[in-house]
């Protein structure tokens, strides 16, 4: 056997630099963007797909190496889809995944429970170099709902208040295998795996 292939992950964010990694399992060597002393690009996409993309190819352009980006959020319907690609900073822009989730509590305040439907959303791509013509794209999604208050200590982000309508658990009372087991990270990092098997070497 070869080599492992070498992949970047193009994110800053230490949660979801851990999900991917467990998840892409033993076939590739995953190094991450601060290996490279690469700094995130703003977000100045207007879908997850563009951010995704922007993502991987700032890192790939910088580390010379094939890129993995991901660009990920959380849609609440009662809000119209929102905060949706503005996830990170819904609490402006020294926003910490603490102020997001008590803005969101705030925004859902006057919302019964049987109207807090939600979902995470994510997009990943693969790209071969900073400038490759065909990225492979996947996404995923998680459906559930927003609590009322957070529960749990696990996983990042909105976790504490996402629950998970099969377990009725929050996410962030979820060990991480069975996050990632049914996450939208974890279903599009799954494909990306299946698409990236079926490559030539
Ligand atoms: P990104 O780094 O631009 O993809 O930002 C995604 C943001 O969406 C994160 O900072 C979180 O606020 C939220 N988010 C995405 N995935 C998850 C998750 O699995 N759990 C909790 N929050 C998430």
């Amino acid at each position: 056997m070869g080599a492992l292939k070498q992949v970047v992950l193009a994110t800053g964010n230490p949660g979801k630099a851990r999900e991917m990694e467990s998840m892409l399992g033993e076939a590739f060597e995953a190094l991450t963007q601060a290996d490279f002393e690469v700094v995130s690009p703003a977000e100045t996409g207007a879908s997850f797909l563009e951010n995704a993309l922007l993502k991987a190819r700032h890192a790939a352009a910088l580390s010379g190496l094939p890129a993995i980006g991901d660009d990920s959020g959380l849609e609440v319907d009662a809000l119209d889809g929102a905060p949706g690609i503005y996830s990170a900073r819904y609490a402006g822009i020294n926003a910490n995944d603490e102020l997001n989730v008590a803005r969101l509590l705030r925004q859902l305040r006057d919302v019964p429970e049987e109207r807090r439907q939600a979902r995470f959303r994510c997009v990943a791509v693969y790209v071969r170099s900073a400038d490759d013509p065909s990225p492979i794209i996947v996404e995923g999604a998680w459906e559930g709902s927003i609590a009322l208050a957070p529960r749990g200590q696990g996983g990042f982000g909105y976790d504490p208040v996402f629950i998970d309508p099969d377990s009725g658990r929050t996410a962030a009372e979820l060990d991480a295998a069975a996050k990632n087991a049914r996450s939208h990270r974890g279903q599009a990092m799954q494909s990306l795996k299946e698409r990236l098997a079926g490559l030539p070497e």
